[in-house]
């Protein structure tokens, strides 16, 4: 009898513990032949509307890092990561000929770019008789768990979360396999790539970032136990979740969320541990408010599809009337806007592929209310940048600012002067990314307009 055999395409799901599609292809074959594709037209190509690098160098390297931690951990237990360079639906595709496997494993995405992939490799395989099997793996809810259906998820986040929180328990994470199979036949590995690979230059870590970026499991299993046991940092998360500088202001999870390489059910459930094991209240509870965002776009994402990357969003009536105006879209970029708080947050963007929540909605606030440039030229220019970019969460979240989102009560328009007093209050965060103004006093670092370029 031949062994029954599984491919687990690795897609945005890079870890072992809580893996659904690794799981279940564990129960199903004797077999499996884990693979990783480094999908061509993601990290060479442009981004759809206004041609940006579609993978900055920052999220190119984290991804690069978490492959080889995933390769490691898969080697511990007896497997392997075979690693492949092109497009997936072929490069899965001829590795499923070659291996004569009986299925595909893989956690399913619901963002269009994922779909089209997904969709063209299912049909590869059933030209060999072979099919893919879909698994859930992003989430803190199941759809299935859900108290409504899919078309029938509230616009507001707030209706969301009340029907949500109220009816459903967040399921326990699965644990990580302690053994795996060994991959019997004798196939080429691949190498891993390198940024140079993708036409980025080696990174330099900015001396004034307070936190550097390693990808894959290990790293996120050693921030969150960091996070939740080691310093005390859980105990402030409500009251520090704003600030705009530092290490530790906020879990800084985002970017090992939006890879896969933790679980957010994980998360929740240390957090709920320690308050039991602190007596502290309402920490899991923050948490669970902020994953449940991340939940609520991913749903927004599935019931409206391509609309939140359209111009008029998912309210589709108004039209902001932004400009797709490239002179002041590259002041912003390159933070020479002359709006310090707002300079200051796109360097530290440009020079670590990472920004605060705050500083989020500052610049992005600027740029759709201020600047009135067009906000997908905002959007796409953070899915080039930003090391978490997750599809759903970037777009949902521009939306907002927009105001065309699927609640348009929530547009966000900010008096950056205010929030930047508010938020940088002695000017110290200003000054760090902008060393032009470190002679100012404090009380003349927030002024509009400075000219320092
Ligand atoms: C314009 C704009 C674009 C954004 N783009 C992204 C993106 O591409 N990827 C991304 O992960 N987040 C995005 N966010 C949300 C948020 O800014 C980041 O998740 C957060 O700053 C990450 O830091 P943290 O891990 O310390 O968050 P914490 O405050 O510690 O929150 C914990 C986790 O909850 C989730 N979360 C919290 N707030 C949000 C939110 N508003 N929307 C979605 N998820 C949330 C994240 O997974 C985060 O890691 C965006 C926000 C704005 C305003």
């Amino acid at each position: 009898m031949y062994p029954r055999r599984a491919i687990v395409w690795f897609r945005q799901d890079l870890r072992l513990h809580d893996n659904e599609a690794l799981t279940e292809a564990l129960s199903s074959a004797d077999e499996i032949v884990p693979v990783f594709v480094f999908d061509e037209r993601i990290f060479k190509g442009k981004t759809h509307f206004f041609g940006f690098p579609k993978t900055g160098r920052f999220r190119a390297q984290f991804i690069i890092e978490s492959i080889h931690d995933l390769r490691e951990a898969l080697r511990e237990k007896g497997s392997d990561l075979l690693v492949r360079v092109g497009k997936p639906e072929e490069a899965v595709f001829a590795l499923a000929k070659e291996v004569r496997s009986s299925w595909v494993f893989c956690n399913r995405e619901r963002t269009h770019e994922e779909v089209l992939a997904q969709d063209a490799l299912e049909k590869n395989l059933w030209s060999i008789g072979q099919e893919m099997r879909f698994s859930r793996g992003k989430l803190l809810y199941y759809t299935a768990d859900l108290p409504f259906p899919i078309q029938h998820t509230p616009d507001t986040f707030s209706q969301f979360r009340k029907e949500v929180e109220r009816a459903v328990p967040v399921r326990d994470p699965l644990p990580a396999p302690e053994k795996l199979p060994p991959v019997s036949l004798r196939l080429d590995a691949g190498e891993i790539p390198s940024l140079s690979d993708f036409r980025h230059v080696d990174i330099e870590p900015d001396p004034r970032s307070s936190f550097i970026l390693k990808g894959g499991e290990s790293e996120a299993l050693q921030r969150l136990h960091y996070f939740v046991w080691e310093s005390g940092l859980a105990a402030q998360l409500k009251d520090e979740r704003d600030k705009v500088a530092g290490a530790d202001y906020a879990t800084k999870l985002s970017p090992w969320l939006a890879h896969g390489c933790l679980s957010p059910k994980l998360v929740f459930h240390e957090l709920k541990r320690y308050e039991a094991e602190t007596g502290l209240n309402d920490i899991g509870h923050w948490m669970l408010l902020s994953l449940l965002r991340r939940d609520f776009f991913r749903f927004m994402a599935k019931k409206h599809g391509n609309r939140i990357f359209q111009r008029r969003g998912i309210h589709g009536d108004a039209d902001t009337g932004g400009a797709d105006d490239w002179e002041l879209l590259q002041s912003w970029i390159e933070g020479t806007t002359g709006l310090p708080f707002v300079d200051a947050n796109m360097r530290e963007l440009s020079h670590t592929g990472f920004l605060s929540n705050r500083g989020r909605l500052n610049v992005a606030s600027y740029l759709v209310n201020d600047l009135k440039v067009n906000w997908q030229m905002g959007a796409e220019y953070f899915e080039s940048v930003l090391a978490d970019y997750d599809v759903a969460s970037n777009w949902g979240n521009w939306n907002v600012v927009a105001g065309v989102g699927s609640d348009p009560r929530e547009h966000c328009c900010l008096n950056v002067l205010a929030q930047a007093q508010r938020y940088d209050p002695h000017g110290d965060y200003v000054k760090l990314w902008l060393p032009e103004l470190k002679g100012l006093p404090p009380d003349k670092v927030h002024q509009q307009h400075v000219s320092y370029y």
